[in-house]
């Protein structure tokens, strides 16, 4: 069986004392969990999270990184830097990068493989808008961003991956994917994965993301495919966070 991940995404929130609070709360709350639990936050609190998870059950992510190496990329954040700072996880082509950063779904799949090189792992986001949904284009559109990231990667790279389907229509907005329309789309994942690897398809964790809350997380992390969650709002307070580590 594939052990679950539960994945907060902190987005563009916190300071430096309610960072500190949040993972107070959380660590307190986490008694050899049976899932993999890790926080994904803000480049400016790398080291003080990374000094707050040392020895906890929690792992520490990044939210993006540079696809390129090093050198003159202005802003830039480089995998190495991350790894640094303790990074395991790092997100890449969360819709809002994609949306509001113009990042195409090569650029993804090169954000990717930089990660794997540097040995992190990369949760790669796909998901569709309200109008693909509505246009009956979900599988297609999923299918293009997986696949873009496929054409980089051999069986031994997607091991190295966890999938985060996100239905952008989903994200922060309160409307969630029922458990079957998440699980309809996860299997398609899986089939596509399985095309490439059969063995791999059976490892590589597929993470649920959109207002996943303390209340929808129990029967949507009972679907077959359904590995864990990338989580943003609730994410911020440790009881719905910790709730939701519950349900997984
Ligand atoms: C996310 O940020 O990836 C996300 C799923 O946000 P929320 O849980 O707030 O919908």
């Amino acid at each position: 069986m594939r052990r679950k991940l539960v994945a907060g995404n902190w987005k563009m929130n916190g300071n430096l004392a309610g960072n500190a609070a949040l993972l107070e709360g959380i660590k307190s709350g986490l008694d050899n969990p049976r899932c993999d639990v890790a926080v994904c936050v803000p480049y400016p609190y790398l080291a003080q999270c990374q000094s707050a998870s040392t020895g906890s059950f929690v792992a520490l992510g990044a939210q993006d990184l540079s696809a390129q190496e090093s050198g003159a990329y202005t802003g830039e954040v480089s995998a190495t830097m991350l790894r640094e700072f303790g990074c395991h996880y790092v997100i890449v082509g969360h819709s809002e990068r994609r949306t509001y950063h113009g990042e195409s779904d090569e650029l993804v799949a090169r954000k990717t493989v930089r990660a794997i090189e540097s040995g992190l792992v990369p949760i790669v986001c796909v998901g569709e808008t309200l109008a693909e949904r509505e246009a009956g284009q979900t599988d297609a559109v999923v299918r293009r961003q997986m696949d873009a990231v496929l054409a980089k990667l051999d069986a031994a790279g997607l091991v190295k991956i966890v999938i985060a389907y996100e239905p952008v229509w989903a994200i922060g907005t309160g409307k969630t994917a029922t458990p079957e329309m998440a699980q309809e789309v996860h299997a398609a994942i899986r089939a596509r994965l399985a095309a490439v690897d059969r063995d791999a398809a059976a490892k590589v964790p597929i993470l649920y993301g959109g207002s996943m809350k303390p209340d929808n997380a129990k029967e949507l992390l009972a679907m077959a495919d359904i590995d864990g969650g990338l989580i943003g709002g609730a994410s911020l307070k440790a009881a719905d966070f910790l709730a939701i580590v519950k349900a997984a």
